[in-house]
């Protein structure tokens, strides 16, 4: 699996966050379903964003890309993302992009002009196919702009010579740098061989980027990725999640409000092509159904992820303790194309059937659902947090955040952490000296 990674040129916002972790749990599942994945994903450490920031900063562009992979890789380490089995960079992989690109023009679909070299995507049998439009339909509309020697709008660059103050390499046009889709489709084929499984991103990369570096393979005839596997927007307010739009929120400042597992459900709550909508209530909700989760596990002293009292499941096989039936369901839904809410709609059915259980008295049924719960959101890389110490922690922050909300005389506010107080199990007393808890008997 290919997953084009980020541009290191500022920090992460959240819909990095969303593609982030569809893909850890496409990985996830497939390793639980006995899959060995070979899990790629590239760092863009060279481009013009980075190049431009450095300029505005007056250090490397070296320097800027290593300062914003290090946050990269704190916010995925943050959201529990697993860390690809291969991590190419860019630069690293220049000289065989250089040999790309000779080959394409030696193949006679690339040719040279004053500022780089273009690949002539009309020579390209199938050009479109990926982004399901024709040649003429996206034609149209493209022009190509005043100064440009591109023969058609469509071509694309894919060596980009020389301009002062930019980082360089050698080839055969002169000094210059690799285009970005260059770079993914040299690196997803060095690393992982034609006819490779699956080739993924944001769905906005799907045109131009992916079909200009399927383009590049198909014009030397090589097989590339099997399956295209694209996640859909984020949205805040029923827009689309840009920077451009001025809705950008960075992915580190929403870890530090919210718990990264609650961001998590959220991602799983939809299915992985449709858009999401982040707002605060959507955060809120998906702040609720982990709480459940969490209360589940401290009312079975499931104690906290990696749990040795929790069975793995792995492969398939299901260990002695958990519920069989639970786990086929389970698979179903995500063997269909990643159904997540399915999948996430059978966890808390038996979250439910769990608590009437041991409400019931069957100590033992409930027990044996609740580990299954467990496991199967262990699957999704999502850790129950069962101990009660951990419990008492975010019971006082929330404690904290509502005394200050209601001195703030936030008063909605005050009662959403009240409720989210409520669903830990906690009784809620408002006192002149502030919150007071009351554990409520029964829940654990
Ligand atoms: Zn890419």
């Amino acid at each position: 699996m290919y997953v084009c990674g980020p541009t290191v040129y500022d920090v992460p916002h959240i819909g990095h966050g969303r593609f982030a972790l569809v893909f850890d749990v496409l990985r996830r599942y497939l390793e639980f379903s006995g899959y060995e994945v070979d899990h790629v994903s590239n760092i863009t450490d060279i481009d013009d964003k980075i190049i431009r920031r450095s300029n505005d900063e007056a250090c490397s562009a070296s320097a800027i890309a290593s300062r914003y992979e290090t946050v990269w890789w704190d916010a995925m380490d943050a959201l529990g993302v697993l860390r690809p089995t291969a991590v190419p960079h860019a630069t690293e992989f220049v000289e065989q992009m250089v040999g790309m690109i000779e080959e394409l023009v030696q193949a006679g679909v690339a040719y040279e002009t004053s500022d780089g070299v273009y690949l002539a995507v009309d020579k390209v049998p199938g050009y479109g196919l990926l982004a399901h439009q024709s040649l003429d339909s996206l034609r149209s509309g493209a022009r190509v702009e005043p100064g440009e020697e591109k023969r058609s709008p469509l071509d694309f660059v894919l060596w980009k010579k020389a301009k002062p103050g930019e980082p360089t390499w050698p080839s055969p046009w002169g000094e210059g740098r690799p285009g970005w889709h260059t770079e993914c489709v040299v690196m997803s084929l060095g690393l992982l061989g034609e006819g490779f499984d699956i080739h993924g991103g944001a769905v906005d990369l799907v045109f131009p980027h992916h079909e200009n570096e399927r383009a590049q393979a198909v014009a030397l005839g090589r097989s590339f990725a099997t399956h295209w596997v694209h996640n859909g927007w984020v949205m805040m307010g029923g827009e689309k999640m840009s920077k451009s739009l001025g809705n950008f929120t960075s992915l580190t400042d929403m870890l530090e409000r919210t718990d990264a597992r609650a961001y998590r459900l959220l991602v799983l709550r939809s299915h992985y092509r449709s858009p999401i909508e982040v707002t605060p209530q959507t955060v809120a909700d998906a702040e609720e159904g982990l709480a459940r989760l969490d209360a589940l596990a401290r009312r079975f002293a499931l104690g906290s992820h990696p749990d040795p009292s929790v069975p793995a499941v792995r492969a398939g096989a299901v260990e002695a303790g958990i519920d069989a039936g639970a786990v086929e369901r389970f698979r179903v839904r995500m063997d269909d194309d990643l159904d997540t809410p399915g999948a996430l709609a059978e966890i808390f059915d038996l979250l439910r059937q769990a608590n009437s259980a041991a409400d019931a008295g069957d100590e033992e049924t409930g027990y044996r659902l609740a580990r299954t719960v467990a496991a199967l959101c262990a699957a999704l890389g999502l850790d129950l947090h069962g101990d009660q110490e951990m419990a008492d922690d975010r019971a006082q922050a929330l404690v904290a955040k509502r005394d200050a909300a209601r001195a703030a005389r936030r008063f909605d506010e005050a009662d959403e952490l009240r409720r989210e107080l409520e669903v830990l199990g906690w009784i809620v007393e408002d006192t002149p000296g502030g919150t007071r808890l009351h554990r409520r008997s029964g829940s654990g």
